[in-house]
């Protein structure tokens, strides 16, 4: 059996898509379970923590760097079993995520086509439970299977099991930083179409569309893929090296979930401040949602505002950008407007990517 290399004083700026944060003292690339269990032995045997690492798009990592074991996960495949009218697909941890949703796409599978374009590896996606455009992976997931990283052993969960919520699961809250996902299962039902549930992107491709088509609420898997990929490029949610607002974690903060009754405090408190504008909101099964990047921008953060090498995108109010910064700076960036938020609105905003 071939071993893993373990490499030492890895920069993980460069694992980042923030291009920020220190070296790792151990660095170890995963292709398959068994360099995984050989990564956690070494970890145990040098009483180091580890660090479980995809595509570094939802992390921020210290400028110290991480003091143990960066474990790599860079294992592929994409393969599908067809059952009549659906497909389940089983892919790898450390497949690249948009391939997956390309690949679904190609072979007119639908549920993901509304996910395309977001960075980092298909075993991250359920850890926050990735969603946009109306889309949540955890409405198509059946099965995440995973090693445990202190007995080694290998655990699945059923969907129900990962305690899926916006933006969240088991394995962002009680469990994180105690399994590697290693591959899951995916069930898609077999359709060249979309059902659009996003106004924006219904409204984007009903202006796109010849009058008469049909398309705007429905589309077909291969326009919403496309339309959702251009909408995403406008906001700087796509990786694009020519784009310094790509330099992210995407968005920084959660959009705010919170009961009706809190919902009519929050408002009151905007209208007695003499706004006579409304704070937009949406009704989910959760609650009512308000949208993080709105109480940035009216809490004074404007697109384009730098503090030093950092600073917000000017393409969206809710990604924090690193032009030449150092995470000292990003995560104060943070701080100043969480503050701002909290004093204009009462609202806690709590941040999405993990810190290292
Ligand atoms: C430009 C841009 C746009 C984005 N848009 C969106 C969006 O629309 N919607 C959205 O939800 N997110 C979005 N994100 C955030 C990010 O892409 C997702 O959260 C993504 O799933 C992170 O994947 P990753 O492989 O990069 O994870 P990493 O950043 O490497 O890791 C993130 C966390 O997951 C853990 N982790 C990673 N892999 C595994 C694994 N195999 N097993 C267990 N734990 C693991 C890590 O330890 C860490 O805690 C965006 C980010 C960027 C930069």
């Amino acid at each position: 059996m071939a071993h893993p290399i373990i490499h030492e004083h890895v920069p993980l700026a460069r694992y980042a898509t923030l291009g920020l944060g220190g070296p790792a003292r151990f660095f170890v690339e995963c292709a398959s379970d068994d360099d995984i269990r050989e990564g956690i032995t070494f970890a145990r045997r040098e009483d180091l923590p580890i660090l479980v690492l995809g595509g570094g798009s939802n992390i921020v990592v210290a400028d110290e760097g991480f003091p143990g074991v960066v474990l790599h996960q860079t294992s592929r495949g994409i393969e599908f079993t067809s059952h009549g009218h659906r497909c389940s697909v089983r892919v790898a941890g450390g497949e690249v995520w948009d391939r997956v949703v390309e690949a679904c796409v190609q072979q007119s599978l639908g549920g993901l086509e509304c996910l395309s374009g977001i960075p980092g590896t298909a075993g991250a996606t359920p850890v926050q439970n990735v969603g946009a455009y109306g889309q949540e992976v955890a409405d198509t997931i059946t099965a995440v299977h995973a090693i445990n990283l202190r007995t080694l052993d290998t655990v699945s969960f059923t969907a129900r099991d990962c305690g899926f919520r916006y933006r969240w699961s088991r394995f962002k809250g009680p469990d994180a930083g105690r399994y590697i996902i290693t591959s899951m299962e995916l069930d898609l039902p077999v359709t060249s179409l979309a059902m659009i549930r996003y106004p924006e992107l219904a409204r984007t491709i009903a202006q796109e569309v010849p009058p008469g088509s049909g398309e705007g609420q429905v589309a077909t898997l291969v326009r919403a893929r496309e339309t959702v990929l251009r909408l995403r490029a406008t906001k700087g949610m796509v990786l694009d090296p020519a784009d310094p607002n790509s330099r992210s974690v995407g968005s920084f903060f959660m959009n705010p979930v919170m009961d009706g009754t809190v919902f009519a405090a929050v408002q009151a408190q905007w209208r007695s401040a003499g706004h006579a504008s409304a704070i937009p909101s949406f009704a989910t099964s959760e609650g009512v949602k308000i949208p993080a990047a709105w109480l940035v921008e009216h809490a004074g953060f404007k697109k384009g505002l730098r503090r030093g090498g950092v600073g917000v995108s000017s393409k969206h109010a809710l990604a924090l950008v690193n032009y030449d910064g150092s995470t000292r700076e990003l995560l104060a960036l943070a701080e100043e407007i969480r503050a701002g938020v909290s004093s204009a609105f009462g609202v806690e905003l709590v941040m999405e990517p993990v810190v290292i």
